[in-house]
């Protein structure tokens, strides 16, 4: 299968460009050959290449990526890794209550196996917060949502505190926020940094992590995959692909996956004292379609991040005009929530491709012999990647488990209309639903 489509993705990966540079890691320019093949160095792909290499010790496991690490999508997202149900395409977030219990157990296994990267691989302490989030409200609507939210996960025995707009003040130094909700097991990440350290910490005589390695071709030749890149090759009996949406260009789920692009910007670097509220918090919009808002501080200054807009791009690359509205819209954004920052400088904006199913269902499973997908996590890879990349070398290695029966008892991602009824219904859905968000946009 020559594969002719390739990650892109717009503007650069601000989470990375704020970190000292690092060494990078090789290119592949050799013809090798591996117990195991990893396409994709994100959530999915490194997690699978940690539960490999501790289930499989003494097997030799390459990861490709045709970017460099913490550049893609697992680098470029908001950071938050949430344990509860988070379905951005209900109005209130929640679904019944046994399929909601069954996601935070799913969510919950990939926070703890996260946990313990950071323990036993030793990983800077600033690329996992466990401080919680908050669903933001800034409107009678959003205050709804959160009530009816609050009740929902009361009925799950989960734990949540509903905030009036003092408390919102004094969390985010905003007025903009009528209430919020809080939520304390959401884990925020350095994206970047998390990605970054777990590749340099898993790199060993036994794993081997190339970037700017992009797979151009993978044929299954007698028993064995071979992957060719533009300089090297490598052949293994088993390959897991760890590349969200690129399934489709691998020839998997085609017409089954929803190519969604979403943005941010984050500010310059400003002094501590410029906002009163609290260092580091991050926020989800009452509604999903809103805007995502986090602060970063250290004792160096803070920066302001906002992530917002979802547009549909079956093509996988979105156009600079495009790139343009979305800018002001974040602009307009923070301009509301921070009026007396409105001379602090936007440093870095960018975009990154999601996979959405429209069953909201991963790309999961054996999908020919010997090659399994980790693909499609439906805008929440931090968790979602992270089980979807431990269960599928759980499944290549024969490893049972109530998640793994439970992930393989999911119906594949549906069909997709045919694409100009999807691209029309697609953009209007968005659109509407942008509009419907209003001012929690
Ligand atoms: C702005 C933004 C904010 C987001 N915020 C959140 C958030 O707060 N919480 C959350 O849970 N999720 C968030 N997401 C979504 C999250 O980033 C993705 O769901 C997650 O990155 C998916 O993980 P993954 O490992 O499956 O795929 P990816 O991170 O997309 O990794 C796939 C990798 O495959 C590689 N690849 C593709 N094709 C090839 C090829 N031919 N050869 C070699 N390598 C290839 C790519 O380069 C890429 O690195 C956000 C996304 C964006 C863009």
């Amino acid at each position: 299968m020559k594969i002719t489509r390739f990650p892109s993705n717009p503007g650069p990966a601000a989470w990375e460009a704020i970190l000292p540079a690092r060494a990078p890691f090789p290119v592949l320019e050799t013809d090798e050959t591996a117990d195991w093949l990893i396409i994709g160095a994100g959530f999915a792909g490194l997690a699978a290449a940690r539960r490999l290499s501790q289930a499989r010790a003494g097997d030799k496991i390459t990861v490709l990526d045709a970017l460099r690490v913490g550049e893609g999508p697992a680098g470029r997202n908001t950071g938050f890794m949430i344990d509860l149900p988070h379905d951005l395409a209900s109005n209130d977030y929640g679904g019944s209550l046994d399929a909601d219990r069954a996601t935070i157990a799913r969510n919950r296994a990939a926070i703890t196996f996260a946990e313990d990267m950071m323990r036993d691989l030793d990983l800077p302490k600033g690329a996992f917060q466990k401080i919680g989030k908050i669903n933001g409200a800034a409107s009678a609507k959003g205050m709804v949502h959160n009530a009816q939210y609050a009740v929902h996960l009361n009925a799950l025995n989960e734990p949540s505190e509903l905030l009036d707009a003092k408390q919102m003040r004094e969390i985010t130094g905003s007025t903009y926020y009528q209430g919020g909700l809080f939520t304390p097991g959401t884990v925020m990440l350095q994206p970047a940094l998390f990605m970054r350290s777990i590749a340099q910490k898993l790199s060993s005589n036994r794993v081997t992590l190339y970037e700017q390695s992009a797979v151009r071709a993978l044929d299954r030749v007698g028993d064995m995959w071979h992957a060719r890149t533009d300089r090297g090759s490598v052949k293994a009996p088993k390959v897991i692909l760890a590349v969200n949406g690129h399934a489709q260009s691998f020839g998997h789920f085609k017409r089954r996956l929803v190519h969604v692009y979403t943005y941010g910007s984050m500010t310059k670097r400003f002094p501590n004292d410029a906002l009163s509220g609290t260092a580091n918090w991050g926020l989800t919009p009452a509604d999903p379609l809103g805007s995502t808002v986090r602060r970063i501080s250290d004792p160096n200054g803070t920066r302001l991040i906002v992530r917002n807009r979802f547009t549909y791009e079956p093509d996988m690359s979105v156009s600079p005009a495009k790139l343009n509205r979305i800018w002001r819209t974040h602009d307009d954004s923070f301009k509301a929530r921070f009026p007396d920052l409105k001379d602090i400088e936007i440093e870095h904006r960018w975009g990154g491709h999601l996979c959405l199913s429209l069953n909201n269902v991963p790309a999961f499973g054996e999908v020919d012999v010997g090659l399994f997908s980790a693909c499609c996590q439906n805008g929440l890879g931090t968790v979602q990647g992270t089980l979807g990349g431990m269960m599928a070398a759980d499944l290549a290695t024969g490893h049972q488990s109530r998640l793994l029966r439970e992930l393989l008892q999911l119906n594949a991602p549906s069909k997709l209309p045919p694409r100009p009824i999807a691209t029309l219904g697609a953009r209007a859905r968005l659109l509407w639903g942008e509009k419907k968000a209003g001012v929690e946009l």
